[in-house]
């Protein structure tokens, strides 16, 4: 009977044992397959590992490839992404010199030029451009400061003036372009013309746009009853007179004059119906800036959705010279934002027009 007993329990120990061995075999094959072993073997330390494992893909991707202290670093950049890891290391073998933080921006916006500090300035810029990456690097042969060369190549003033021309964009409808490189046809003629009533108006049978018009008559109307008169001088102009305009200039004193004071025909402003040239009632347009009615120009017009076009200061960007007369209409919103930004209309179409479209 003792015998019987002693036996059984030799035989549960035994049991007992090989189950010992079972689950210990199975925890050791567990641990050699287990992906923190794995990364140990490759040679990343407990703290790395810890890291590492958090991400399943990336897990994945490092037990795939060597060690290299260069994937943790990446890893450790502000906007890394993992579906672009392969990019980052590519780039980084072309570009040693390039810091990781600028590797991932530029691998992450997806560029595909060569590092320099510059470029990395360019891609940063407020007013940064995608589509004129080239010409932005190209313009630094040119000019060093990155501001200058965004606002430069953004107004197109990489090209030389009349050339590199595009028809403009007529579905901007108020917010269209037209100067140096953007033109009208021949044959266009806004469908929304009215014309003038003489007490607007110093040149009869005058017309513009009709929302223009009803912005300069309230705009009008308003500094009158402050008593200031601005009066039309010239508004919509067919491409026709335009032209004869524009070759009696280059008639009279050359072409170079012609250029800085008078559009080539498709490019005047007047031929959109939106812009207008002002004077008081007692002024011609090249003494209006001494009057008072400029000053209240200058300082409410944009209130009634009109800039002053052609700004002093700004004559290289829009190839103009100064005129305290040129006024265009652009809506009240977008004429204040120009008007406290600063802005040539040049600079405020490429950016938040242009680009956006
Ligand atoms: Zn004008």
């Amino acid at each position: 009977m003792a015998k019987k007993k002693k036996f059984k329990r030799k035989k549960i120990f035994l049991l007992l044992f090989i189950l010992f061995v079972i689950i210990i075999s199975i925890y050791i094959i567990n641990l050699v397959n287990s992906n923190n072993y794995k990364l140990k073997k490759i040679g990343y330390n407990e703290e790395e590992i810890i890291e590492i494992v958090k991400d399943k893909d990336l897990t994945d991707y490092l037990l795939k490839h060597e060690y290299d202290e260069l994937y943790l670093k990446i890893v450790n950049t502000k906007d890394y992404k993992f579906k672009n890891i392969d990019k980052y290391i590519n780039y980084y073998k072309n570009n040693s010199n390039a810091p990781l933080n600028d590797i991932v921006y530029i691998i992450n916006n997806d560029i595909n030029k060569e590092y320099s500090e510059n470029l990395i300035s360019i891609l940063k810029h407020k007013y940064f451009i995608k589509d004129r990456l080239d010409r932005y690097l190209n313009y630094l042969n040119k000019k060093t400061d990155i501001d200058d060369v965004i606002r430069d190549v953004n107004s197109n003033l990489d090209y030389e003036f009349y050339t590199n021309t595009k028809k403009t964009d007529l579905s901007k409808d108020y917010l269209l372009i037209v100067n140096k490189y953007y033109y009208l046809d021949e044959d266009y003629q806004n469908s929304n013309l009215v014309t003038m009533e003489s007490n607007y108006t110093k040149v009869s049978g005058a017309k513009l746009e009709k929302k223009t018009y009803e912005a300069f008559k309230k705009l009008s109307d308003d500094a009158r009853s402050q008593g200031y008169y601005i009066l039309n001088n010239s508004a919509y102009r067919s491409y026709d007179t335009q032209n004869n305009l524009y070759n009696n200039y280059k008639a009279q004193n050359g072409l170079i004059w012609a250029d800085s004071y008078s559009a080539r025909p498709g490019h005047s402003e007047h031929q959109t119906g939106l812009a207008l040239d002002v004077a008081s009632a007692s002024t011609t347009l090249t003494t209006f800036e001494n009057t008072k009615e400029f000053i209240w120009m200058k300082e409410n017009s944009y209130k009634y959705g009109f800039i002053l076009r052609y700004p002093k200061g700004k004559e290289y960007i829009t190839g103009y010279n100064y005129e305290a007369w040129h006024y265009r209409y652009v809506g009240e919103e977008v004429a204040k934002f120009i008007y406290e930004n600063d802005l040539t209309f040049e600079e405020y179409y490429a950016y938040y027009v242009e680009k956006n479209s």
